[in-house]
């Protein structure tokens, strides 16, 4: 039997794993790949309610526990920490701490993670869109810093240090079906909703995050048994969600409507024209 293959997400806070592509990780775990998570921070600047601190420290120590107890739910092989601080929302004081993710140096963050590249030797890469899904500043800095990192782990000329050089195949973006949310975003506003103080914390600006296009290249479409094991994860990130996966309202209808699929935007190899790929190792040798 050949070696099991690998798939690395990287990301920003615990949660982002689960949130965003946790049935894809889920499924690709269950097949028998390797799955790893780098998580850019600890999430220490998220709200949480005070029942949820209780035998916990600090936020970033209960963030870490809902991380390890997701990982564990979605069969995750590792989580490896970048070890930056949460930066919080766009314009928030957070965003200026020494140790801030989105201050760091794109380059500095991008070097972390080529060391970690040259070890785990992941042929397909998944990361945040280039607006951070919906603009946090965290996940647009890990993506960039993925999108440098990607093609400086194949150059034996950069970083030495850490070992041979290695090509990952694939980097994709896990991007949202914006038509539908397009349309979703009009309906909510008909609805009355402030589409634009949206989420839990109410930083979600729905309406900018619908503004962007990209491209739709792959789309997996998510077993039962993926997304039951994702709901599974969800639970673990209390702190963050209301358990589980919302059933009622206009979030409940995107669920039940759209929830089975995941779509990503396939930066590299770059594609041009139309592509309908339904693996996201489809080709990798
Ligand atoms: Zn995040």
């Amino acid at each position: 039997m050949n070696a099991p293959k690998t798939l690395l997400l990287t990301g920003a806070h615990p949660d982002d794993e689960t949130l965003g592509v946790g049935a894809t990780l889920a499924q690709y775990a269950a097949a028998g790949y390797k799955v790893y998570y780098i998580c850019g921070t600890r999430g220490e600047v998220g709200e949480v309610a005070p029942e949820f601190m209780q035998g916990y420290a600090s936020i970033a120590d209960l963030r870490t526990y809902e991380l390890k107890c997701a990982a564990e739910a979605l069969g995750l092989a590792d989580v490896i920490y970048l070890g930056y601080r949460d930066s919080g929302m766009a314009g928030m004081e957070d965003n200026k701490h020494p140790n801030a993710l989105a201050a760091a140096p794109v380059e500095e963050v991008a070097r972390r993670i080529v060391e970690i590249i040259r070890r785990l030797k992941p042929e397909v890469i998944i990361t945040s869109d280039p607006i951070g899904g919906y603009g946090h500043p965290d996940h647009i800095a890990i993506h960039r810093a993925t999108v440098m990192a990607f093609s400086a782990a194949g150059d034996p000329q950069k970083y030495p240090e850490y070992g041979p050089a290695f090509q990952p195949q694939k980097l994709y973006f896990h991007v949202f079906p914006f038509r539908f949310l397009k349309f979703m975003v009009k309906a909510m506003q008909f609805f009355g909703r402030d589409v634009h103080h949206m989420g839990r914390n109410k930083d979600i600006d729905l309406a900018s995050f619908v503004e962007p296009e990209f491209p739709v290249h792959c789309v997996i479409r998510l077993k039962k048994k993926s997304l039951e094991t994702r709901n599974r994860a969800v639970v673990c990130h209390a702190s963050q969600t209301s358990g589980g996966a919302p059933r009622r309202g206009l979030f409940g209808m995107i669920n039940r409507l759209f929830g089975h699929r995941d779509c990503y935007m396939r930066a590299e190899p770059p594609v041009k024209g139309r592509l309908h790929e339904r693996d996201l190792f489809e080709g990798v040798k």
